[in-house]
């Protein structure tokens, strides 16, 4: 169609010194760990200085997405840009991209069009080695495990009872469950285990969350791996394993410093999935963030039924941060698509099922106003492909319902494309918001989960596998039972089965398992088939990246 891909745009910019870019924020040499020209760690310890700056934070969520993504990055990068273009000082905070989605179907997440963060390549290619790194201390965990075990097993593990898995940032499927351990007696001790792509491992959310390297390592040691024969939890601590884990995140918890193709600076830190996990950056990347800015966008994964809720009903419950609007990314396609349109046939006009789709853009502003009651602004990312008829039909049903909305084009016109959004927002942010909980902690895990499931998902109710009411009164009875709930379930549909679109009424959400990681703090729900180690799709887009003889990378999204 003749645009230039997102990789093609990248190569094409003339990036800044990553200098030039920290000392837009007032930071010298000194406060960075320069990782080549474009890209540094900062100093967390600048978080300890005090403050009583507090920045607007706009969170940037969406509709329930088609696979391809709806634009949410473009839109943070976009919206950014366009705050900066009206004189505001202002900060991205995203995720580092997981080599599943950049292999698999998805592609990186670095922006897009005219929005992008870069170096684009190496942000989307293991960028400075952080899920590495949350990889090896997870992994170091496991080893410890298995060799105290082997070593004799003084902590009496019931080796049918690790629950801790292997990770690795990869979709392979091949080692979602295996058998390990094989050999022989010298080989140590057979069991059944399994990997989980390193994005919904404990360690990452505890990376996200962590305040400091203290805080982290304390966190790792509560990190249940194992039961006893009685029963009873096994810590990390109990494994002595916090030290060298935390050890080696040392260097990973310093946030990343890079730039939007406009050159405005730009965090990327962490990066949890928000179908398996809580789906948004480190604490550590927005408090910086927040400290150095006064308009910082960040964005929590897939549909606001999950990054937006976590990122509300966990993140913001941990730390003192709470929103001061909210961006909801719509796409006419991906509203064609819940209007029941098949993914072949999202290109073509089709007035009739984007009409069809809207109530599940109108149930997404419902949670975010009614339920969370933030100030929220649609933002609809425009396509090549959309019609006039279109784009007017979704502004004018909204303005019809008194729902905010701004037509962005970041995409093909960077920050000039996205002023009216930024308008927008400035105004939206004028008022302080008064946020609230879709539920209390000190609720019943069940009526939290309930709570999630009737108000942001429209259920009617939740029913529990025998497996998952076992949990329940287990953790409950370790005094896991206040801890906020991590809800695992697709980003599809606001069921848990991804072939129901739409806005669905009168469905029952199936709890089929738990667990706890309570070295982040919440009791992870999973619900549906949604699986922590995904696989690659037929034709994976790893077949189409490519490197030529001069390094330079073509194939990227
Ligand atoms: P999300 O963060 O919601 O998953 P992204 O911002 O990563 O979505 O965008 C997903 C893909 O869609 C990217 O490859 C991006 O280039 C592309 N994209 C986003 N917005 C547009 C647009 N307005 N027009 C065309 N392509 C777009
Ligand atoms: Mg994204």
């Amino acid at each position: 169609m003749g645009f230039k891909s997102d990789i093609e745009i990248a190569q094409e910019a003339a990036p800044k010194d990553i200098r030039e870019i920290a000392a837009k924020l007032g930071l010298n040499e000194e406060n960075l760990d320069l990782y080549g020209k474009y890209k540094a760690k900062v100093d967390i310890n600048l978080l300890q200085e005090k403050s009583d700056k507090r920045a607007k934070l706009i969170l940037t969520t969406a509709i329930n997405p088609t696979p391809a993504g709806e634009g949410k990055t473009t839109t943070t990068i976009g919206a950014a840009d366009a705050l900066s273009r009206l004189g505001k000082n202002v900060l991205v905070a995203l995720r580092e991209p997981s080599l599943g989605p950049v292999f698999g179907v998805k592609g990186g997440a670095a922006g897009g069009g005219y929005a992008q963060v870069v170096p684009m390549e190496d942000i989307n290619l293991h960028f400075t080695g952080d899920f590495h790194a949350i990889g090896a201390a997870n992994n170091l965990l496991a080893a410890m495990l298995d060799n105290h075990v082997f070593q004799g097993n003084n902590l009496d593990i019931d080796v049918r009872r690790v629950v801790w898995r292997r990770a690795v940032d990869m979709n392979d499927r091949q080692l979602r469950n295996i058998v390990n351990g094989l050999g022989g007696k010298a080989q140590g001790m057979p069991r059944e285990d399994g990997f989980d792509i390193t994005v919904a491992s404990e360690i990452m959310a505890i990376f996200c969350l962590s305040s400091d390297i203290i805080n982290l390592k304390n966190r790792c040691a509560k990190i249940i791996v194992a039961y006893n024969r009685k029963g009873e939890p096994v810590t990390a601590g109990d494994l002595n394993a916090q030290g060298a884990m935390a050890a080696l995140l040392k260097d990973a918890l310093k946030p990343n410093l890079v730039q939007t193709l406009e050159g405005n600076p730009a965090f990327i830190h962490g990066g949890p999935f928000a179908n398996i996990a809580h789906g948004c950056n480190s604490v550590l990347a927005t408090k910086f963030a927040m400290k150095y800015a006064d308009y910082v966008v960040t964005e929590a994964g897939f549909g606001a039924d999950l990054g937006a809720e976590k990122f509300i009903n966990i993140k913001c419950r941990m730390t003192d941060i709470k929103p001061d609007a909210v961006i909801i990314v719509a796409t006419v396609k991906a509203l064609k698509y819940n209007g029941g349109v098949a993914k072949t046939d999202l290109q073509e006009e089709n007035l009739v099922a984007l009409e069809k789709g809207l109530p599940n853009l109108l149930k997404h502003v419902e949670n975010i106003t009614q339920v969370f009651k933030l100030p929220a602004v649609v933002a609809i990312n425009r396509f090549p492909t959309d019609t006039e008829a279109e784009l007017k039909l979704v502004e004018d049903r909204c303005r019809e319902l008194g729902v905010n909305v701004a037509l962005s084009e970041v995409w093909g016109k960077g920050g000039a494309g996205g002023e009216a959004l930024a308008k927008e927002l400035i105004r939206l942010t004028q008022t302080e918001s008064d946020m609230e909980f879709a539920y209390d902690e000190e609720d019943s895990i069940k009526d939290k989960i309930r709570k999630v499931a009737q108000k942001i998902y429209g259920a009617d109710d939740v029913s529990f596998t025998g497996k998952a009411e076992k949990e329940i009164a287990n953790f409950e009875k370790l005094g896991f039972g206040k801890m906020p709930i991590c809800m695992a379930k697709t980003q599809y549909s606001l069921t848990d089965d991804q072939t129901i679109l739409g806005r669905p009424k009168g469905f029952t959400i199936t709890v089929r398992d738990l667990t706890v990681s309570a070295g982040a703090g919440f009791i992870v729900v999973l619900t549906g088939d949604v699986m922590k180690m995904p696989g690659l799709p037929k034709v994976p887009s790893a077949e189409k990246i490519d490197v030529d003889e001069n390094g330079v990378i073509s194939g990227l999204f």
